[in-house]
């Protein structure tokens, strides 16, 4: 009798993902496949939800909205920011993706959009923000979560794509 998904199972999948225009933006095929543990949002909300008792084998097609995926663009996540703030000598382009971090020593990803000559437009939003998320998933294997996965929230061990911080 095959583990079908529910929380505190670790799933592995095989996935694509492809927006309204048909433009596919990842895919773990012909790669390794996701691990990821279900119900401690490791993945979209919307593709949680719809993956929840599914079972090995089973080939799922899922349409996520922006509120059951990254969200909606929020205009407050772009702002201006100094030059100097960015580290000396490193050559700013549009296009280019940095990671900033905060006082807390939170991990904020951000894009440039404009470098003019005294500021940096920058977006914190998601690069997904406000799109419809199109998901083909294969169900490849489901099996219950360690203790320690648990207690973490997140997938441990050389399936897991986990690099693994210091955890307090
Ligand atoms: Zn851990």
């Amino acid at each position: 009798m095959p583990e079908s998904i529910a929380d505190g199972k670790v799933v592995t999948i095989h996935y694509t993902l492809t927006l309204d225009d048909g433009s596919e933006v990842d895919s773990s095929r012909g790669g390794d496949p996701l691990v990821y543990l279900h119900g401690s949002q490791n993945i979209v909300p919307g593709l949680e939800a719809a993956l929840t008792a599914k079972s090995p084998g089973e080939a799922v097609k899922v349409d996520v909205t922006p509120e059951e995926g990254y969200g909606h663009v929020d205009p407050e996540g772009q702002r201006r920011v100094p030059k100097e703030s960015f580290p000396e000598g490193l050559e700013l382009e549009v296009g280019m993706e940095l990671a900033a971090q905060d006082d807390d020593g939170h991990v904020l990803p951000l894009v440039i959009k404009e470098v003019a000559d005294a500021d940096v437009l920058v977006d914190m939003n998601h690069p997904l923000a406000g799109q419809n998320l199109h998901f083909a998933v294969d169900v490849i294997e489901v099996r219950a979560a360690s203790e320690e996965e648990l207690s973490h929230g997140h997938v441990h061990g050389p399936d897991g794509h986990h690099h693994h911080h210091e955890h307090e």
